[in-house]
């Protein structure tokens, strides 16, 4: 048997970076007493779970907290980012606070802000009720147009402020493109910055390359993922395609024949150790069938 991992798999840059920095806080308070995240750390529940299982709770608003918050409490923004009033109300109440927010997040945040003070008009291309968009919006005083259709770049009324427009980071790069021609022909005045990440359009490349080569797909990652969902459905074009979360899911071994080509695939938000244990269970498990 074959076991061959797709080039750009597991965990993007932001969410090593955002894990990375919640063990540092961890080591250095001596646990996870008083360490908090806003919203899970990472769209993963194994990993979160792990994390609560150590004592780092979620919060999913800083006003839910306020009655039981100890000076010097340590909160966690996340690789999504969070409002600029998340900073200004955490500082005032005494947080001390550490922003995992991807690089590539803040850019978008710190562009969004800079275009908003010159009086530009802000358009965000993408979902608007993702945390990453949400957080950006905060950044512009919530003046933002959320358009994520062609049909919306359609209706936009003229202004005679000039527009500055961003993309979500993980805005599928196809439609983005169509949108931004459409922003072309209606507006004269407008600066466009491709904001979108690359992560999640490697992976999906990676998927269509490897599951060509390969008998049978196993992707892994959250089933709420839409981005994981997406790999799945990517590769199920091309090959027998198994979507789990874990290697417990990973039930009927059968089509892991000693001859098999096999490919793995891993959403952004899927960490290493689960990624190798669903490797060990086929190749110890699988290879029985033979
Ligand atoms: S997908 Fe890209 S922008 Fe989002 S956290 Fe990962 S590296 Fe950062």
């Amino acid at each position: 048997m074959v076991i061959q991992i797709a080039k750009h798999s597991g965990f993007c840059y932001g969410v090593k970076r955002a894990i990375q920095m919640l063990d540092g806080i961890i080591l250095e308070n001596n646990g996870a007493k008083n360490v908090y995240t806003l919203g899970p750390i990472i769209h993963n529940r194994q990993v979160t779970e792990y994390y609560e299982e150590k004592g780092v709770k979620v919060i999913e608003n800083l006003d839910d907290f306020m009655d039981n918050r100890i000076d010097g409490d340590n909160l966690i923004v996340r690789s999504h980012g969070a409002a600029k009033s998340i900073y200004d109300e955490a500082a005032k109440i005494g947080f001390k606070l550490f922003d995992a927010t991807c690089p590539y997040v803040k850019k978008i945040q710190k562009t969004v802000s800079s275009y908003h003070l010159k009086g530009y008009n802000i358009i965000i291309v993408g979902d608007r009720t993702h945390p990453e968009v949400i957080g950006i919006n905060g950044w512009c005083d919530e003046s933002a147009q959320i358009f994520d259709s062609l049909e919306q770049v359609e209706g936009l009324l003229p202004s005679s402020n000039p527009y500055c427009i961003v993309a979500q980071t993980t805005f599928k790069l196809s439609l983005w493109e169509e949108m931004v021609a459409a922003f072309e022909a209606k507006l004269s005045n407008c600066v466009i910055h491709n904001t979108i990440c690359l992560a999640t359009e490697e992976r999906q490349n990676a998927c269509i390359e490897l599951s060509k080569n390969v008998d049978i797909m196993v992707v892994i990652g959250g089933k709420h993922s839409s981005n994981t969902r997406k790999l799945a459905e990517i590769c199920r074009k091309n090959a027998t395609t198994i979507h789990i979360e874990t290697k417990d899911d990973l039930v009927d071994l059968s089509g892991f024949k000693c001859d098999a080509r096999v490919g793995i695939a891993a959403g952004a938000s899927t960490p290493d150790w689960i990624v190798e244990s669903v490797i060990l269970k086929i190749e110890n498990e699988g290879e029985v069938l033979v």
